[in-house]
């Protein structure tokens, strides 16, 4: 039986894309194997948001070829094979398939093929109709947590980002497709999903069908409710889109408690300059206008979001902005990324123009206001008492179970294994600046 190794780069979307490959492999006869030095094929499941991932392609491929003298077949799938394609066996003649996002359901026919003689397989093709969206329960990245994708790709060609080109125009999954994956997963003991996409509130299946009994003001309102009414224990969704951002999500959210209270709404720019010239579609003021909601809601919603900074013609002023801006939202947590141009996106164009020292400081700061807003937050915790789903041993010495509340917060306590897969109030004890600490109280689920 050949033995296959999967590295994978990148988000969420191409974790869950790599689950799939596995359970398709396993079942096709090939062993899956964490040890890439016994592995007969190694596949890369690649992000090409940022160009540092690609290159971190070719250095592994390289590394591969020098380090084993066995000659191992080496596949590329995912985000660089779709935008690269053939031009990527130019690249690195040492590549035997190119996969693309939407063929990597035919992994098992790559390999085959170039078992059997074929050199340079490539396939950028369409995904199957009939495409199986489960996970086999050996392939999951929890046995607690699931990813459920219910849609894919993006059309809202933001002019710094390359993912419209990488993963296609969006496309949702039918309401029934996804409530029947999410009551298998809860008959399966799953207790928490995450409803993936690049833009999940921009879910808008074909029909309407599965969401006839439920209300809401867009179709992934209903969607949400409809999940709800599954009994799972939690749900989360990611990312969501501040354009598509309709109210009723929180509405949604306050009427059921499995749904988490947790939005992750990535603002990138406080500045309404940028904003345009990365054509998000959102002003400043429409941002805050969800965020006041968020804000004001029954529930006490955490709130996350990413920001660039150093964007093409990003002034003094304009960063200033996002200063304000992040004071105003304060976020929960933040990614902060120092803007760097991406070929092929429409952004490559513009000039480069804030230098890199400035880039450097800008971020420094903006991490430091987040930080003091964020010590804050997670200071409000201390002596109350949220539920955490215990999800794993902790990589900490003092701590031995680590899990995260339903706002999406990591926390550490003591505890026992039997713990994993409970969720379980802890009372928190200490807070930093990412994590808290406490001591668990009682057992639920
Ligand atoms: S919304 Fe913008 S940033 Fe997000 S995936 Fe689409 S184009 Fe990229």
């Amino acid at each position: 039986m050949k033995k296959v190794y999967l590295e994978t780069f990148g988000c969420q979307m191409n974790v869950s894309d790599s689950e799939r490959v596995a359970t398709v492999l396993e079942s096709e006869n090939f062993e899956m194997t964490p040890d890439e030095d016994s592995a007969d094929i190694v596949l890369f499941n690649t992000c090409s948001v940022r160009e540092k991932a690609e290159h971190k392609l070719y250095t592994r491929i390289g590394q591969i070829r020098k380090l084993y003298s066995k000659k191992k077949i080496v596949g590329v799938l995912g985000c660089v094979a779709q935008l690269e394609g053939e031009t990527l066996f130019d690249k690195n003649p040492s590549i035997d398939f190119v996969l693309g996002t939407k063929a990597v359901g035919r992994a098992s026919k790559a390999i085959e093929s170039v078992l059997e003689g074929r050199s340079k397989f490539l396939d950028v093709g369409e995904r199957e109709p009939d495409y199986d969206w489960s996970v086999a329960e050996t392939q999951k990245h929890s046995p607690y947590i699931s990813f459920v994708p219910i849609i894919e790709g993006c059309n809202k060609f933001c002019t710094y980002c390359i993912v419209p080109f990488s993963r296609g125009r969006e496309k949702s999954l039918p309401a029934p497709e996804i409530i029947r994956h999410v009551h298998k997963l809860h008959r399966q003991g799953v207790k928490e999903v995450h409803l993936i996409g690049q833009n999940v509130n921009s879910y808008r299946p074909k029909t309407s069908e599965g969401l006839e009994d439920f209300r809401g003001a867009t179709a992934f309102s209903k969607l949400l409710r409809a999940v709800a009414a599954t009994g799972i224990a939690r749900i989360k969704f990611t990312t969501s889109f501040p354009r598509d951002f309709h109210t009723d999500i929180i509405e949604a959210i306050n009427e059921n408690e499995n749904l988490c209270n947790w939005v992750h709404l990535p603002v990138q720019s406080g500045s309404n300059k940028i904003l345009r010239l990365m054509r998000r579609g959102h002003t400043i003021e429409n941002y805050f206008e969800r965020i006041d909601k968020i804000k004001t809601s029954d529930r006490k919603i955490s709130l996350t979001t990413d920001i660039i900074i150093g964007f093409p013609n990003e002034s003094e002023v304009d960063f200033q902005d996002s200063l304000k801006m992040v004071d105003y939202c304060q976020f929960d947590s933040c990614y902060i990324f120092k803007y760097s141009p991406r070929i092929g996106t429409p952004a490559y164009q513009f000039e480069d123009n804030v230098s890199v020292e400035e880039k450097k400081q800008r971020f420094i700061e903006l991490e430091e206001r987040q930080r003091l807003n964020q010590h804050r937050i997670f200071k409000s915790y201390l002596n109350k008492t949220v539920q955490v789903l215990v999800e794993k041993k902790s990589s900490q010495n003092n701590f031995d179970l680590s899990g995260r509340t339903s706002c999406h917060k990591v926390v550490q306590f003591k505890g026992s294994a039997a713990l994993l897969g409970k969720i379980v109030d802890i009372e928190i004890t200490e807070s930093k600046s990412n994590t808290l600490y406490g001591k668990v109280l009682n057992t639920f689920v």
